[in-house]
C-alpha cells in the first residue's frame, strides 16, 4: 500500500494553515502526527493533494498550567504529555490514560488534537475530557476563536463539530482544586479499546456530591447520561452497591451499540453494565474515603 502523490506546505500559524486549507479546498487536509491521515489515505479512502503540515505551529505546541486551568496545544504528542513535569503534577490520571493509548511508536507522533478532530469513536481522551467537562479552542479563517464543549464535538463517527475553515488550537480541562477523584479505564483485545469508561466523582462528608460518567469506545460517540450521573449522586459507603447497580442498570438501558465485529448488543449491554459499576466503584470509594480523612 503506497501512499498517492501530494504535496506538503508547511504552515507558520494557525491562521496560515486555516488560509492554506481554504485555498486548496477539498484537495488538502491538516498534517500532524499523521497515523490516522496516513492510513485513510493508503488504504485509498481519500485522495488529497495537498497536506497542511501543523506541526511547526508554535501556538500548537505549548502545555500551560493557571488559575484558569490546563491548556494543551492541538499538536502536542502523547509522548510530550507522558513526560511532561507539570501535567504529571497537576492531573496524573490524564497522564496515565495518555500512556495506554496504542503504542510507543504512536504516541511518538500521535496528537490529542488529531485524535479529536478525527473522532474515531474509539477515543479514550474525548470519553476521559466528556468526564471532566473538557474544552476545546476552535480557531477559523477570521482570526475568531470559539471556545467548545467536548460534550456536543462529536456529533457521529468521524464527525467533529468543525467547519472547514476552522482547527482545534488547543484542548483544556480545569484543574481540580475541590479534591474531586477520576477513574479511567478501557478494556482493549485489539489495537483500539472495546470500551473506555471515564468516572469524575466529588463528595462532601462521606457522601457524592457530583458524579459524571462518560462510556466511550462502544456506541457510536462517547456519551454520558444525566439520569446516570444523577443514580450516584448521594451514595455513601453504606449505600454504594445499590446506587452502583442502579447507575450501570441505566447506563447499559440507555446506550445505543449494534452487533458488528466487537460482539453482540447483549455483550456489549453487558460490557456497559460491568465496567459503569467497576470503574464509578474505584473513582466513588477513593473519594469517600479521602473525604472522610
Ligand atoms: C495502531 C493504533 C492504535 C490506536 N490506539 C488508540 C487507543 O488505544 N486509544 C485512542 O484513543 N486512540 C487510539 N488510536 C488513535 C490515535 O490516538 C490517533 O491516531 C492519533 O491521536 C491521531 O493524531 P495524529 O496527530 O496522528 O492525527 P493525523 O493523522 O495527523 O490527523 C487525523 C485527522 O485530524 C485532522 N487534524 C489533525 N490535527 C488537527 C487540528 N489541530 N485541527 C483540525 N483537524 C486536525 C487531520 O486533517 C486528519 O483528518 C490508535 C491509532 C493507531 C494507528
Amino acid at each position: 500500500m503506497l501512499v498517492p502523490p501530494f504535496e506538503m506546505h508547511v504552515a507558520k500559524s494557525v491562521e496560515d494553515a486555516i488560509s492554506l486549507r481554504s485555498k486548496f479546498g477539498d484537495d488538502a487536509s491538516f498534517y500532524c502526527g499523521g497515523t490516522e491521515l496516513l492510513l485513510v489515505m493508503k488504504l485509498g479512502l481519500t485522495d488529497l493533494a495537498h497536506l497542511i503540515d501543523i506541526k511547526h505551529v508554535d501556538e500548537l505546541r505549548s502545555i500551560s498550567i493557571d488559575d484558569s486551568g490546563i491548556q494543551i496545544g492541538a499538536a502536542v504528542t502523547y509522548r510530550e504529555i507522558e513526560n511532561n513535569p507539570l501535567l504529571l503534577a497537576d492531573r496524573p490520571e490524564f497522564v496515565s490514560m495518555i500512556s495506554g493509548i496504542a503504542n510507543l511508536r504512536v504516541r511518538s507522533v500521535g496528537t490529542l488534537g488529531g485524535n479529536l478532530a478525527f473522532a474515531d469513536p474509539s477515543s479514550d481522551p474525548a470519553t476521559f475530557l466528556l468526564a471532566v467537562n473538557g474544552e476545546l479552542e476552535i480557531g477559523s479563517a477570521d482570526g475568531k476563536r470559539r471556545i467548545v464543549p467536548m460534550a456536543g464535538f462529536h456529533t457521529g463517527p468521524y464527525q467533529p463539530d468543525m467547519r472547514d475553515n476552522e482547527m482545534i488550537v488547543s484542548i483544556r480541562m480545569p484543574r481540580n482544586p475541590s479534591g474531586g477523584v477520576v477513574v479511567h479505564e478501557r478494556m482493549k483485545l485489539k489495537e483500539r479499546p472495546n470500551i473506555t469508561v471515564a468516572v469524575y466523582a466529588s463528595a462532601a462528608q462521606g457522601v457524592v456530591t457530583q458524579a459524571r460518567v462518560a462510556i466511550g469506545s462502544i456506541g457510536l460517540i462517547p456519551v454520558r447520561f444525566e439520569e446516570v450521573d444523577e443514580s450516584l449522586v448521594g451514595a455513601e459507603l453504606a449505600n454504594l452497591d445499590g446506587h452502583l447497580k442502579r447507575a450501570a442498570t441505566l447506563a447499559s438501558d440507555n446506550i445505543l451499540v449494534f452487533d458488528d465485529a466487537n460482539g453482540s448488543v447483549e455483550y456489549k449491554r453487558h460490557l456497559v453494565d460491568y465496567f459503569v459499576q467497576k470503574v464509578a466503584r474505584k473513582a466513588i470509594e477513593t473519594i469517600l474515603e479521602n473525604s472522610n480523612k
